[in-house]
């Protein structure tokens, strides 16, 4: 059974303790589109404590703001009751929202007209924003005035854009002119709230069309922390035609980043909220882009294996051959390359070594410190590039003779 058969016993055992369910948002907005749906929503005039009551396994995920998750065979769907939003504090998400009857006030307080469609059991819409119009037209349009919705929640403006990305959308002449004169106001939303929807650009089959409409509208200048880190000085045009050149999420993000100085990277994501595991990826790549600007040859590539994974060090040859605008032919012979030495290289990170730390300190009897991971490396790094053979014997042999030429040189 899809997900959208499995909502379905969801709607029905809703409607048949007497309450109104409905497919809401993005999956009828999907269904409609003949796109791969991502998670199915349902909205009922019954409140999320009777939701409760109704299924045997149910998550209280946003009680106070009417959601809760009801889990079938694993996957959650996502009941929320009828509700419109109180006013937005500060550009916050409403702390309180008012459960309403009826259907259609629910369905004015969503964001575009495509998004504002239910749907009940046998698949008839309730469309009273015409959404199913607007996504024959390919078209984003703002349910009510534009201008007011974005004062309201201006990070609709980032979903306009984030949409027109992934379903290869026009924003609507009036949408888009309030998305110009309101850009200012996205300097009060959170950027972890941006950065998911900046990411789903990045993510999309068409992000050079996002990215062209965040330096368009001017909502990169608005992007709270981003300034300092000299965003708006890319040239747009330069940049997103290169990112469309790669499906790869983190070397789009990494091509896009290349455009700022050497320092003001880390700025920039650390500003953006990127996760610790996301920094040390796209520092990897950039690793690996430099060493290959040089040149690539066997001890470039050993040298980029032994500091990452296989994966990091394509990633670096794609961003190469995207920036430069090297032939296919030529990136598929680096390619080749480097998968062949990766298999070669039998020893690749310390721990492949065969001898451990524990080894150094018995054969030199001295206390565990710094000096062990760096005679480890130096052991490594003639293992890689001196042939030399990785037998516990001769690796200690080597490790006595450059400790004894250290404590010599000193
Ligand atoms: P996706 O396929 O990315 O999940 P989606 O349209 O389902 O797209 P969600 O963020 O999951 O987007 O939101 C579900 C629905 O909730 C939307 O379709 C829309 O109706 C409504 N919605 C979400 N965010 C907002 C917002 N900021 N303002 C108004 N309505 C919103
Ligand atoms: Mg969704």
């Amino acid at each position: 059974m899809n997900k959208m058969e499995l909502g379905k016993k969801v709607i029905q055992t809703i409607r048949r303790h007497g309450y109104q369910a409905y497919y809401i948002g993005g999956c009828v907005r999907d269904r409609l589109l003949q796109r791969e749906i991502n998670d199915v929503d349902i909205a009922t005039n019954a409140f999320p404590e009777m939701v409760m009551k109704l299924f045997a396994k149910v998550i209280p995920t946003g009680i106070k703001h009417g959601t809760v998750t009801v889990m079938i065979n694993h996957i959650p769907f996502e009941v929320t009751t009828f509700r419109k939003e109180g006013s937005y504090e500060d550009f916050r998400r409403p702390n309180e929202v008012q459960f309403v009857p009826e259907l259609y006030q629910d369905l004015s307080r969503r964001d575009f007209t495509m998004n504002a469609i239910a749907m009940n059991e046998q698949e008839e819409l309730i469309d009273p924003f015409h959404g199913k119009e607007a996504i024959q037209r390919k078209e984003i349009i703002s349910v009510g005035f534009a201008n007011e919705r974005f004062l309201e929640d201006p990070l609709r403006m980032m979903r306009a854009i984030r949409f027109a990305s992934q379903l290869d959308f026009t924003i609507e002449q009036e949408t888009w002119k309030a998305i110009v004169s309101q850009a200012s106001y996205l300097q009060y939303i959170a950027p972890e709230r941006i950065k998911i929807e900046f990411d789903k650009i990045m993510k999309s089959g068409a992000p050079e069309i996002g990215i062209q409409q965040l330096f368009q509208a001017d909502l990169i200048r608005w992007i709270r922390g981003l300034n300092e880190t000299g965003i708006t000085a890319i040239d747009v045009n330069q940049v997103a035609p290169l990112i469309k050149k790669t499906d790869d999420y983190f070397t789009r993000w990494s091509i896009f980043l290349h455009m700022l100085l050497d320092e003001k990277r880390l700025l920039f994501l650390k500003r953006l909220r990127f996760s610790k595991q996301e920094i040390t990826i796209m520092k990897k790549i950039d690793i690996a882009y430099l060493l290959f600007q040089e040149s690539i040859n066997e001890v470039e590539i050993k040298s980029c294996l032994i500091q990452m994974d296989v994966s990091c060090c394509l990633k670096g040859i794609d961003m190469l051959a995207i920036i430069k605008d090297i032939q296919p032919d030529k990136k598929r012979n680096w390619y080749n390359c480097i998968i062949a030495i990766n298999q070669e290289l039998m020893v690749k990170e310390v721990k492949d070594l065969a001898i451990s730390g524990q080894d150094l300190i018995q054969l030199f009897k001295k206390p565990p410190g710094p000096w062990v991971n760096s005679l480890l490396q130096e052991l490594l790094e003639q293992v890689v590039f001196q042939g030399l053979t990785n037998d516990k014997r001769l690796l200690l042999e080597q490790a006595k003779m450059s400790k004894e030429g250290k404590e010599h040189e000193k």
